[in-house]
């Protein structure tokens, strides 16, 4: 199948002072990243916070510009940003932030707020706006009477409802959710999960779904890409990353991940700091952290490869790969 979005070798670039006086010196916040996500599909990205995952997701959006490599539309190179063609575009992709109080303008009712994409893209004519507005309140299970309320006359979970009833209000075939249940309760991120499911199957959407939640993309996603210092360490389907995780990463995160039905399993703890991207180890980045590390691992940074099982991973050794890394 076509993918609806490619990523092709994306690199992103922030130029960082190291102290007062000190001079800016490059970090590669995104460092070759390649990746498709196929219409209908949701691809989990999982990674510590500084591994980059947010920086992708703008990058896919083309909020956020590529130094190197490009993202591709429904086969097509992504317009440039701020031109006509970017705007037609970016009504077929929307972000679901974190933060829903900042995403919302605090001065506009909900229902007027919903009405703000229709308006804009001119997707309805005016007449059938408000019944629209009522079709994606009962989408999203807002209540008809929270239409005339501000963002701060609704709980947390309400507001995140009232975002991505907004970013489904241009029919979007791509959602990118960065974190989007991260500063919910734990109760109400189940129902914002479900219901993001429901929606996407309802509607036919792709999803981006970025977190540093394990439990959570388990939940939701058909593929996991697994981030470490601004690169994929390993990718499969969530069956797959769950079931089996080979990278020394993946297999620390998903081990904090209780499984429905099985026996607590041993939890590897995370040794070290969560990763600095200003300051990347030499050869794999996650050496100083990594419990099979070897010398052939502090020169040399593993390529992401092919395994016979349709995953991909980057390391030497737990892909019986080191002899022909070294060479
Ligand atoms: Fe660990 Fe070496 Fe694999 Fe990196 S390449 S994850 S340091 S074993």
């Amino acid at each position: 199948m076509m993918p609806l979005i490619e990523a092709r070798d994306l690199v992103r670039i922030y130029h960082v002072r190291r102290g007062l006086f000190g001079h800016p010196s490059p970090v590669r916040a995104v460092d070759g990243i390649s990746l498709t996500v196929t219409p209908g599909e949701t691809l989990g990205i999982v990674g510590e916070s500084g591994s980059g995952k947010s920086t992708l997701g703008r990058m896919l959006l083309g909020i956020d510009d590529a130094d190197e490599g490009e993202v591709r539309f429904e086969g097509r190179a992504m317009p440039v940003r701020g031109t006509s063609d970017w705007r037609k575009l970016r009504a077929k992709m929307q972000l679901v932030y974190q933060d829903p109080l900042a995403a919302l303008d605090r001065r506009l009712t909900i229902a007027t707020q919903l009405a703000e994409p229709l308006e804009i893209h001119r997707l309805i004519p005016n007449e059938h706006r408000s019944a629209r507005v009522s079709e994606l309140m009962n989408a999203v299970g807002l209540r008809p009477d929270q239409a005339t309320r501000f963002p701060h006359e609704l709980s947390g979970g309400q507001r995140q409802r009232a975002v991505i009833a907004r970013a489904i209000a241009s029919r979007p075939k791509l959602l990118v959710c960065d974190e989007p249940v991260s500063a919910l309760d734990v109760s109400i991120q189940a129902q914002i999960v479900n219901m993001l499911r429901d929606l996407q199957q309802q509607y036919s959407i792709a999803m981006v779904f970025i977190s540093h939640d394990l439990k959570v993309v388990r939940n939701v996603a058909d593929r996991v890409a697994v981030m470490y210092l601004g690169r994929v360490v390993e990718e499969a389907s969530s069956d797959v990353i769950f079931r089996s995780p080979m990278h020394p990463y993946t297999r620390a995160l998903v081990s904090s991940v209780p499984r429905p039905g099985s026996p607590l399993q041993a939890r590897t703890i995370l040794q070290g700091e969560p990763p600095n991207p200003a300051d990347r180890p030499s050869g794999c980045a996650f050496h100083p952290r990594c419990p099979l590390a070897q010398d052939l691992c502090r020169a040399t940074a593993p390529v992401l490869r092919p395994i016979d099982d349709g995953r991909t991973v980057a390391c030497h050794v737990t892909t019986g790969n080191d002899a022909q890394k070294a060479a």
